[in-house]
């Protein structure tokens, strides 16, 4: 029996619809009926070309849900659990993670490891059905499987999606806590999911940045207090607009999830004196930008802290979070429409254009 899998058979090609046969499973793997696969803004630059190093032909989906398929042999969860046929899972997209380097012995750095690979992004259609955008994903041997918390729907853990975790770690490096004024540079999944989490964190305020303004209207939703339109303002209406929230001073910190270069200037500014600036959202190289390291940086005694990726932790944590508070917050909402696998470039078009928040596809309806 044969599976059906998305594939961009080259950078700036449309994907196509291929036929996998059914792989065999070697001792320890496991296949995975995929429920829902995500469609990732990092999936607009897959189809552009714009990883380096990313082998192509290649089937997308680095974040997916499922139910598990089959397993040659004992299959165990990340914790050493045995998992069967049946169970509802997701797993860390990040595999061959070596906790064998100078980065992930010294530095403890383990989203820096130069042996880990990507589901969905750094394996190729090539090495196997190692992508989500296909009826079923080969799990290899020591995947980091994990299953659903109670209470928590596939539907509502692709709701979070890559989104929860990327923005947990963004939080978590910000140290977002109660009381704290945030402000959230971008309105795209990652801004959406950082402003949620900053508002469970017990920030006294949060300012979300961004447009068109569907995404603003999600933002209030998922617990701003207010939001900005990058499209009806100029960089200084904004540095004024929240200056006048945060009493002069700027936020306490302030989490970038923009994608566009520029952003980085504004958020130094946006930043109280020894605030905190984390930088999530520039996972692309969209080129360099100018800046004043004598006024944002030094004079201002400004942390700037950065991320890469995610690890196990912050998938594991931000899902627990997303079940402990599942109706605190309409977290679905972020969800504009499921797709077939068969409209799969639909649904890339959608999210480059920004038209929806964010698309799911259902390789199995
Ligand atoms: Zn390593
Ligand atoms: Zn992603």
């Amino acid at each position: 029996m044969s599976i059906r899998a998305a594939v961009i058979p080259t950078p700036d090609q449309p994907v196509e619809i291929r036929q996998f046969p059914e792989p065999g499973l070697e001792p320890g793997a496991a296949l995975m009926r995929v429920e829902y696969s995500e469609v990732c803004g990092t999936d607009v630059h897959l189809l552009h070309g714009q990883l380096p190093g990313a082998p192509y032909p290649l089937i997308p989906g680095h974040i997916n849900v499922g139910v598990l398929d089959a397993v040659n042999g004992p299959v165990a969860d990340a914790f050493g659990d045995p998992v069967s046929p049946g169970d509802l899972v997701t797993f860390l997209d990040v595999h061959e993670t070596c906790n064998n380097c100078w980065f992930c012995l010294v530095a403890k750095a383990t989203t820096r490891c130069p042996h880990r690979r990507v589901y969905g992004i750094t394996y190729g259609a090539d090495e196997g059905l190692l992508g989500g955008w296909s009826e079923k994903v080969y799990l290899k041997p020591g995947v980091k499987i994990m299953r659903l918390p109670d209470g928590l729907s596939p539907e509502l853990a692709i709701a979070g999606g890559c989104a929860l975790p990327t923005a947990f770690h963004g939080v978590q490096r910000g140290q977002v806590g109660l009381g704290d004024h945030v402000v959230v540079q971008g309105s795209g999944p990652v801004g959406l999911m950082a402003c949620a989490l900053s508002r469970l964190s017990g920030a006294q305020q949060v300012i979300v940045i961004g447009a068109p303004q569907l995404r603003l209207d999600i933002a209030r939703k998922l617990g701003a207090d207010h939001v900005l339109s990058i499209e009806e303002t100029t960089t200084q209406e904004r540095l004024e607009a929240v200056r006048g929230l945060t009493g002069g001073r700027g936020a306490d910190v302030t989490i970038e999830a923009t994608g566009n270069p520029n952003a980085i200037p504004e958020g130094m500014q946006l930043t109280r004196d020894a605030g905190v600036y984390v930088v999530v959202g520039q996972y692309t190289d969209a080129g360099p930008v100018e800046l004043n390291p004598h006024h944002d940086l030094n004079r201002k005694h400004l942390d700037v802290r950065a991320t890469w990726g995610i690890d196990f932790s912050h998938m594991y944590k931000s899902l627990h979070t997303l079940a402990r508070f599942r109706d605190a917050l309409p977290w679905a909402e972020v969800i504009s429409r499921f797709f077939a696998l068969e409209e799969a470039n639909e649904a890339l078009v959608g999210v480059e254009s920004g038209r929806v928040v964010k698309a799911v596809l259902c390789p199995n309806r």
